[in-house]
């Protein structure tokens, strides 16, 4: 299939300076000296949001003591990865432990109507050609993600020893054993030589501190543990019937919202869809898998496909490549690589920003001409209307989203003047003065993303050697080798976003930290090594070089309207007096994903596991 540049208005017609002030002050607008403290936690009076399972009963059993070798903290893509690392290296005696019934973090706990994935799901799902599966199209459907992730943990045996519907409550190095005793919410005492934190990002679910929260009488839920029993229909089937006589309201429009919406405002009686920040949202152009082209793969197809995404996506693609992926992550370097083809690509990283600036305004520019011209009331449309800069928020492609607001019993309120809900009631929610009575609110609020870790991590107690708490020592920055290990933490490892490589796919980042902690574990086991920990001077030394690498977004972010991706736009200060923004980044390693790993491949090719202090039996 060929993959065009779009359409997007020409360069004089976009008036980049007074765009550049318009985002500003919608910015301004949204802008809350509260920060995080504007979320409510999912404890307490709500803490069903976080510790129950509606999609599975949790059934009683005896608390375990045990020495394990590895316990792999998460059941979801990460947890599932590291298991199948560890697996692959021979690594015996390592569990995966969840606070879900079954495998799929993430995938396991969302269900909302409409779930599916954005990206190209031919990059995303992990381990294709090994595993002999081809998702059924391109943006493919939650269940089949779900389904996927657990026919992996299926294949590599990780059920065999999984310790499902168990919460983590408290992590602690014992040195006089030289394991870590982690305490659970089943009373279990788990004594483990080695801990893979593999705990998501989108793990902990969190709800808008609206005032009078508390005082709604009506049916609540967050997207991330939807109740079809109200709601009617399932995930495989979302025929959301028992709606048909209730008034709803939906808080946010992130990239959730926007994908159950299109349902809510089908089947619901009344809709309110309660926005602060507009979403990007594009056409989806969905494909189904195309039998022909499956037959023209050949051997490392997923690998070049992935290699392709990530520099349409993140970095920059070579002369005359084609963009495989053709969608709104790829947009802007299509687009500009055609003027490059014909004019000379650009010599310095600050002329290829220079040009992307400007094809991000013209890019922004056709999504805001998208929404009027399907949109056909022109407030709802305005409302609708994104104004930021391409990647301060996560861009969405849904084809119903819009189409849905022209529906009779829909409606778009604007919150962003009260910076939020202003109130909600005992029958329903205040919004610019004005009370609506509603049946059932649904928080579409997102998740603990670039919150302090206790919150994000969710158990309190979390120490390592002579109790340094991680809470503590990781308060401002992080100080890592390898965005895996830190030091007073022994034998272990984290996964996710820390000075590290930042690739385009989720699952390329973790399956990358799931296999370079099982060959540590390996090599460990096979030498005698009973616990291995970065020395301070080895950890300094990567800290500084990753932090001279970094790219510094920064500046990016800061103009950016607030969110997860910017810590709601507040600056935190570092130990050294130097303000910061805490991206969900995590200071990426500059050259690339793919410069990160073949860095640690090196690494790990020399053998010599430079930079970590062994310790013998
Ligand atoms: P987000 O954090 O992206 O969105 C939360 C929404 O709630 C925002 O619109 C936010 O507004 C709004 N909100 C928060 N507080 C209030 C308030 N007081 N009043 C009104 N609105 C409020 O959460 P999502 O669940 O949408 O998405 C989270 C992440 O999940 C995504 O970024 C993505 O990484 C992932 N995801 C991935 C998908 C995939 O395809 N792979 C699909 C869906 C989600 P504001 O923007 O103003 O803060």
């Amino acid at each position: 299939m060929s993959c065009q540049p779009t359409a997007i208005p020409p360069a004089n017609n976009v008036d980049i300076p007074a765009l550049r002030e318009r985002y500003r002050q919608e910015r301004s607008i949204r802008i809350n000296s509260k920060g995080q403290e504007q979320y409510v936690r999912p404890k307490d009076d709500f803490a069903d949001v976080y510790e129950g399972d509606p999609h599975m009963p949790t059934l009683p059993r005896e608390p375990i003591s045990e020495d394990l070798e590895v316990a792999i903290l998460g059941g979801g893509w990460a947890g599932v990865l590291a298991g199948y690392a560890l697996a692959k290296q021979g690594v015996k005696g390592f569990r995966n432990i969840d606070h879900a019934g079954d495998f799929g973090g993430v995938w396991y706990w969302n269900r909302y109507p409409g779930l599916s994935c954005d990206n190209d799901a031919y990059c995303y799902l992990p381990l294709l050609e090994e595993m002999n599966f081809m998702p059924t199209k391109k943006f493919t459907d939650g269940f089949e993600i779900r389904n996927y992730c657990q026919s992996i943990a299926r294949k590599f045996g990780l059920y065999d020893n999984a310790l499902f519907h168990t919460l983590i409550t408290s992590m602690r190095w014992d040195e006089s054993i030289k394991r870590y005793r982690l305490t659970t919410d089943r009373g279990d005492d788990i004594r483990a030589r080695f801990v893979i934190m593999a705990n998501g990002l989108l793990n902990i679910p969190k709800l808008p501190g609206i005032p009078g929260i508390h005082e709604f009488k009506g049916k609540m839920f967050h997207t991330a543990r939807w109740e079809y029993d109200y709601t009617g229909g399932t995930q495989e089937n979302p025929v959301l019937d028992k709606l048909a006589d209730k008034r709803v309201a939906i808080i946010g429009t992130g990239a959730t919202s926007v994908q159950a919406v299109p349902f809510l405002g089908k089947y619901a009686k009344e809709l309110y869809v309660l926005q602060r920040t507009a979403s990007t949202v594009d056409e989806r152009k969905n494909t189904p898998t195309d039998p022909e082209w499956v037959k023209t793969l050949q051997s490392g197809w997923q690998r070049e496909r992935q290699l392709n995404f990530h520099r349409f996506a993140m970095e920059l693609p070579k002369a005359g490549e084609t963009d495989l992926i053709c969608d709104i992550w790829t947009e802007i370097n299509r687009n500009l690589s055609v003027g490059f083809n014909e004019n000379g690509w650009p010599t310095s990283p600050e002329e290829y920003m220079a040009k992307r600036e400007v094809m991000d305004y013209r890019v922004m520019e056709r999504l805001r001409h998208r929404v009027e011209s399907i949109v056909q009331d022109k407030d709802a449309a305005e409302i609708l209307k994104p104004w930021y800069r391409y990647l301060c928020k996560r861009p969405a492609s849904n084809d119903e989203y819009y189409p849905t607001f022209n529906l009779p019993g829909v409606k778009v309120i604007d919150v962003s003047k009260t910076k939020g809900v202003e109130r909600m009631t005992e029958k329903g929610f205040v919004a610019n003065g004005v009370e609506y009575e509603v049946d059932c609110v649904i928080f579409a609020s997102g998740f603990e993303v670039s919150s302090d870790l206790d919150r994000r991590w969710g158990f309190d107690i979390f120490e390592g050697r002579e109790g340094k708490s991680i809470y503590d020592l990781w308060a401002t920055e992080y100080r890592t080798l390898h965005g895996m290990m830190t030091h007073y933490f022994p034998n272990l490892f984290f996964t996710g976003f820390i000075q590290g490589g930042f690739a385009s796919s989720t699952t390329e980042i973790f399956k990358l930290h799931g296999l370079h902690s099982a060959w540590v574990i390996a090599e460990a086991q096979k030498r005698g090594i009973i616990t291995l920990e970065p020395s301070l001077a080895a950890q300094n030394k990567y800290v500084d070089f990753i932090r001279a690498t970094a790219i510094d977004m920064s500046s990016f972010v800061r103009e950016c309207t607030p969110s997860y991706f910017n810590n709601e736009g507040q600056e935190i200060v570092n130990n050294k007096g130097e303000k910061k923004f805490r991206s969900y980044t995590g200071e990426p390693y500059g050259p690339g994903f793919y410069a990160f790993e073949a860095m640690l491949q090196e690494w790990r090719d020399r053998g010599d596991m430079e930079g970590l202090d062994l310790g013998h039996a």
